[in-house]
């Protein structure tokens, strides 16, 4: 086929098992891409501890162009043992803050899927569990982790979560538009109870949908109830809206729920580049074994198509990677004892494989 569009993608594999679960989404990339009339090209870059080895700094200036320049950013993950006594700026870590600082992403999207097939990694019961779907919108450059003033005062230490009314307002349109391609019924999560910040919060988001969005449905939650609603009942929410500290918490919270961090995609947008990225670390435990699971990565890849605009094969993605977790194939991750397991190699030609299929039956909705 004739590939009219392409895609500039800055891929930057990093540490661990990044480099091998991203492979596996570049492979499955490729694949929909010649299926759907589009090229992608990814041009490698160093971040995280790989970075540091090569040029002193974790977020070097010339991945920093790079990604500024992309279309879109996928990355693995950053950090292993071998660079954990380093502090500061020379930590791996930073270099992904860094990143995130530098594209301006306010938005994080975290998709959390359970399908009724396929509760049998989760700790929850699967009558509980099963069809859960749950997309978590948490708002990333605000709140509490950048307040100020912060840090040690002579007696104790301090910490301020601020929000502006703008703030509050652009994460709230990004909740509500995610809504209406999904279920239509948005849960924002603050503790007005007890804090101004949240008080604001609550009054700002039902302007919005009242101004904005009246068919979709809003409710409010406290933050410690929704933790509680978490796990007792995930299949009541649809879109979570909520801010930078609650959103961590409660979103890796809901990680725990398909039963294995190796399924979790991520998207950080809002700003001119979007930051796509499992939600997982590099997993020093097990890199270099080709036993990762790349599901994470892949539907990661898929976020990013949607970001850019190639939605059909973005469902193509979601097609493929249910395709081949209903035909069996189990990384060593989500296998029972009596189960056999397969490659991250092998799994990921899997997805692409149905990926590529162009008649996808039954594809999910982002
Ligand atoms: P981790 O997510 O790397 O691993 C936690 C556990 O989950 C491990 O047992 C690991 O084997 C397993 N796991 C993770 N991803 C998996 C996958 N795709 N398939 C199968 N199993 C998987 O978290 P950690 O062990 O706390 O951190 C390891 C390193 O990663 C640290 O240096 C940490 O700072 C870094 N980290 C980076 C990011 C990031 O880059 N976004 C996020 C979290 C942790």
């Amino acid at each position: 086929m004739d590939n009219t569009r392409s895609h500039d993608i800055a891929w930057l594999p990093g540490d661990g098992i990044g480099p091998e679960v991203t492979r596996e989404a570049l492979r499955v990339l490729d694949a929909v891409g010649s299926a759907h009339g589009f090229s992608v090209t990814a041009t490698e870059h160093r971040i995280g501890g790989a970075a540091l080895d090569e040029t002193g700094r974790p977020f070097p200036t010339s991945t920093r162009e790079a990604c500024l320049e992309s279309d879109a950013v996928l990355l693995g993950a950053v950090g292993g043992p071998k660079w954990n006594d380093n502090t500061g700026d020379k930590r791996p870590e930073s270099g992904l803050l860094a990143l995130r600082r530098a594209l301006g992403v306010y938005a994080n999207l975290r998709p959390v899927r359970v399908p009724e097939a396929r509760t049998g990694a989760s700790p929850l019961r699967p009558d509980r569990v099963g069809g859960t779907d749950i997309l978590f919108v948490r708002e990333l450059t605000g709140g509490i982790y950048f307040g100020t003033p912060e840090g040690r005062t002579d007696d104790g230490a301090r910490s301020t979560m601020v929000y502006s009314e703008a703030e509050i307002e652009r994460i709230a349109h990004v909740a509500f538009q995610r809504a209406q391609r999904r279920d239509g019924h948005v849960t924002s999560v603050d503790k007005a109870n007890v804090l101004e910040v949240s008080e604001l919060w609550r009054e700002v988001v039902p302007r919005i949908r009242e101004e904005h969005y009246p068919d979709l449905e809003l409710r409010h939650l406290y933050v410690d109830n929704a933790a509680m609603q978490v796990v007792r009942d995930p299949r009541q929410f649809d879109v979570v809206l909520t801010g930078n500290l609650f959103g961590d918490i409660l979103s890796d919270l809901a990680a725990a729920l398909p039963g294995s961090l190796g399924l979790l995609p991520s998207a950080s947008v809002g700003g001119t580049v979007g930051l796509f990225e499992p939600v997982h670390g590099s997993a020093p435990d097990i890199a270099g074994q080709d036993v990762a699971n790349p599901t994470a990565a892949i539907l990661s890849a898929a976020l990013l198509l949607d970001a850019v605009g190639e939605t059909a094969a973005a469902d193509a993605i979601r097609h493929g990677v249910d395709a081949a977790l209903d035909a069996g194939l189990r990384t060593a991750d989500l296998a029972a004892s009596d189960e056999e397991t397969v490659s991250t190699s092998t799994f990921g030609r899997e997805v692409a494989t149905h990926a590529a299929d162009p008649a996808p039956k039954n594809a999910p909705t982002p």
